[in-house]
Order: structure tokens, then C-alpha cells, then sequence
């Protein structure tokens, strides 16, 4: 473990953690709502520092990003634990997995043998995903920095709900990102997702002002936000935030975690709300899982 960074001691050993828009505010002995940030007596800690729980080469178009060095490898990593907690989760197994009672699990990888992976397999970017690279903000950061003194590319595959003060910090070394917009309103938001969308929004726009290659996807979900209405809201906030040159990445549901039970989104649906998108303006659509 590593001490964290963005935190502020506050009165009784007790913090609040700046990394992301929840800013918990955690006692002794108590971790975040991620699950991997720890208070011991006042300071807080990144317990997954280094620990690896996945690593894998994976084709760039699988994060999904289809226009940043196409038709190449990414190496990509991931430790457990997440700030959100998506009721259709596909990564449950490791975004959720952290428990008190055990320690947080992955293989021990510093930033650097992670550079020495990627350069040894020619993969020109390293990918931070599978969970969500925000919260492990200082593994990701050590190695996004010795990522550019090695010539590779930095991308992130997130929920979009870190800080401001994250975003400052990544920003100088982030190359391209993924971000996935979930439903249109912060109600919603809130009860499927325990995040914010406004928030979302508000960092995506950040991002495309940094002159960072971003790409968003919306998972179209049954029950969720698949009526005509909730489609056209969700991709009218997209469009009024980034324009008609964002890339959207439309992706069909399948069913996973607190939703395995719901059937897979009809493909019907996402030729819908693949022509509303076009409606609306956009210009580069992709369907995906189809
Ligand atoms: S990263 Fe977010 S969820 Fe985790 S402790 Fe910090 S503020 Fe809370």
C-alpha cells in the first residue's frame, strides 16, 4: 500500500478523500466507498498499490476506441475495487470484490515491469480499465508518467466520475479515453449507478477542452434507458456538451450481476437508437456487441 494522494486531515483522524466526486470523508479504521482507500490513524492509504488483479494485450477496439491508433494492441491493467456501483456490471467480479475482511487481492506489478510488459509485447499504449482507473489513481499515475518517458501512449477506460483535482493531475499525461455515458438525468443516475451524470458531463467536457482523444460509449439498456424518450435525452445532453464530431459507441446489453436476469437488449432498439443519434446530428456512430 501507498499513501493517497488528494486528501485532507481533518479534526479526530479523520479524512476526506478528493480523488472523486463522492469525497468521502472516512473515519479511523474505515475505508471508501471504493472499497481500497483506508484510514490508519489519520492518513489514508491506496491499499491496492501495486497489485494487479487483471492484466491482458487486448485489441484498442475493445475498450471501445476505434479512432486512436487503430488496429493495434494495448497492454492493460486493472486492480479492484470501484467508486460506482453499476447494477449491470460486467466486471462485478473485481469492481466490487473488495471486502474488510481480506486483504485486497492482485499480483504485485510496479509501474515499471508494467512498462517493461508492454514495450516486450509492442504494444503502443497501456490501457488503465476493466475497473476504474480512478481509483487507483496513484498506480495509474506512476506509470502514465514512465509510460510517456518510454515513448507509449497513456488511455483510460472510466466512469467519468473522478474530481476536478484528479482530472488536473492526469491530464498532462493522458492520450485518449473512453468514458461511458449511462442515463439521462442525475435521478436515474443515482439509483442505478450511485454516480452523478451532470458530473460526468462536466469532466467529458474537460477532457475534449484538453485536446484529449475521447470517446463515449452508452450501454442501451432494457428497462433502463431504452424508450424513445430517455434514448433522445441521453444523446441530446451528448451532443449539446461535445458536438457533432463526438465519437458515440452505442453498445447492446447483455445481462450481468444485479441485472443477469434481464434478456439482452433487442436489436431493434439499438438500430433505434442508432438513428436517432443520427437525427440528433451526430456523426461517427458505432454499434457494438452486436
Ligand atoms: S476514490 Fe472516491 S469512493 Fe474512493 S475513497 Fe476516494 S472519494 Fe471515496
Amino acid at each position: 500500500m501507498k499513501e493517497a494522494l488528494l486528501y485532507e486531515k481533518i479534526d479526530n483522524k479523520i479524512v476526506i478523500c478528493h480523488v472523486c466526486e463522492h469525497h468521502c470523508k472516512i473515519k479511523h479504521n474505515h475505508v471508501g466507498i471504493c472499497g481500497v482507500r483506508k484510514n490508519i490513524e489519520g492518513t489514508l492509504y491506496a491499499l491496492n498499490y501495486p497489485l494487479s488483479v487483471a492484466s491482458s494485450i487486448d485489441p484498442i477496439e475493445k475498450k471501445p476506441i476505434y479512432h486512436f491508433l487503430p488496429h493495434t494492441s494495448t497492454y492493460s491493467f486493472a486492480t479492484e475495487g470501484c467508486n460506482l456501483d453499476c447494477s449491470w456490471c460486467q466486471n462485478h467480479d473485481i469492481a466490487k470484490s473488495p471486502i474488510k475482511t481480506r486483504k485486497i487481492r492482485g499480483i504485485e506489478l510496479t509501474p515499471s515491469e508494467h512498462i517493461k510488459k508492454a514495450l516486450a509485447y509492442h504494444c503502443p499504449s497501456i490501457s488503465y480499465t476493466y475497473t476504474e482507473p480512478t481509483i487507483f489513481l496513484e498506480y495509474a499515475l506512476e506509470t502514465m508518467k514512465l509510460a510517456h518517458q518510454n515513448k507509449l501512449k497513456n488511455i483510460w477506460v472510466s466512469n467519468g466520475f473522478m474530481s476536478r483535482e484528479t482530472l488536473e493531475l492526469i491530464i498532462p499525461y493522458l492520450d485518449a479515453i473512453n468514458v461511458d455515458y449511462k442515463v439521462h438525468n442525475d435521478e436515474e443516475y443515482q439509483k442505478y449507478t450511485n454516480g452523478l451524470g451532470s458530473i460526468v458531463l462536466r469532466n467529458m467536457k474537460t477532457i475534449k477542452d484538453a485536446h484529449i482523444h475521447l470517446e463515449v460509449t452508452c450501454l442501451i439498456i432494457p428497462g433502463v434507458n431504452d424508450r424513445e424518450e430517455a434514448l433522445m435525452k441521453m444523446l441530446q445532453d451528448l451532443f449539446d456538451y461535445l458536438g457533432e464530431d463526438q465519437v458515440i459507441h452505442l453498445s447492446r446489453f447483455f445481462g450481468a450481476y444485479k441485472m443477469k436476469n434481464y434478456l439482452p437488449t433487442p436489436k431493434e432498439t439499438m438500430y433505434l437508437a442508432r438513428d436517432l443519434a443520427r437525427d440528433i446530428g451526430f456523426k461517427q456512430i458505432h454499434l457494438g456487441n452486436m
